[in-house]
């Protein structure tokens, strides 16, 4: 299965890519990920990005592109994989397609995660995440065990730079105008399908296995 999860900031990608990667056994590839982690690391790539990242911008095209293109090179990409964060503009969608023909694959399904924007706010600026193993809490609507540290690891968590409020109507801004054509492009090849992401998880999960379902039938 080879999926892409789009959707503002804060819709939820995140967490039900996990779900899916566990449930189907495929990777999550998340480039908001792999470029914490650069920074993280303090490599050349992570200090191109941080900035941009920490400002709510995009990334240029060509440095997550290259990221995505050796990444889905990897023998645990070849079974399916969830994207998680990429594509976020057309050209990247193009470079996408372009990567996966070279292979001989194809998308089976974009699953578009539709939060309305004033629930976008509440959600990211009660998240809380764990830089060690990336898990993701939320100060209300899932909280951790112990305040402020991490279920799985017992790292301590943190909000991340680019979740304060005025960083997310940046971000916001940046997936209307870039981002949210991408709906239009994958509609256009019949491989959208709209998943409400307002809820519960399990309940939106259910949703997502209800639509990959008929996607394999
Ligand atoms: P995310 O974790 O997906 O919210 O990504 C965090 C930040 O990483 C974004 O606000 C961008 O600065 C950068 N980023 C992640 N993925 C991409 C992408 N596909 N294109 C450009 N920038 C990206």
């Amino acid at each position: 299965m080879k999926l892409i999860l789009l959707g503002p900031p804060g819709a939820g990608k995140g967490t039900q890519a996990k779900r899916l990667t566990a449930d189907l056994g495929i990777p999550q590839i998340s480039t908001g990920d792999i470029l914490r982690e650069a920074v993280r690391n303090g490599t050349e790539l992570g200090r191109k990005a941080g900035p941009l990242m920490e400002a709510g911008k995009l990334v240029p095209d060509e440095i997550v592109i290259g990221i995505i293109d050796e990444r889905l090179r990897a023998p645990d990409a070849e079974k399916g994989f969830i994207l998680d964060g990429f594509p976020r503009t057309t050209a990247q969608a193009e470079a996408l397609d372009a990567a996966l023909k070279k292979s001989g694959r194809e998308l089976d399904r974009v699953l578009a995660l539709e939060v309305p924007e004033e629930k976008i706010v509440e959600r990211i600026s009660g998240r809380r995440s764990c830089p060690k193993d990336g898990s993701v809490f939320h100060v209300i609507a899932n909280p951790p065990r112990r305040e402020g540290i991490c279920d799985a690891c017992g790292g301590e968590l943190v909000q991340r730079p680019d979740d304060s409020e005025e960083k997310v109507v940046e971000r916001l801004r940046q997936y209307r105008e870039n981002t949210a054509p991408l709906v239009d492009y994958y509609e256009k090849r019949s491989l959208l399908a709209r998943v409400q992401g307002v809820g519960s998880p399990e309940g939106i999960f259910t949703e997502i296995k209800r639509v990959l379902g008929e996607v394999s039938r």
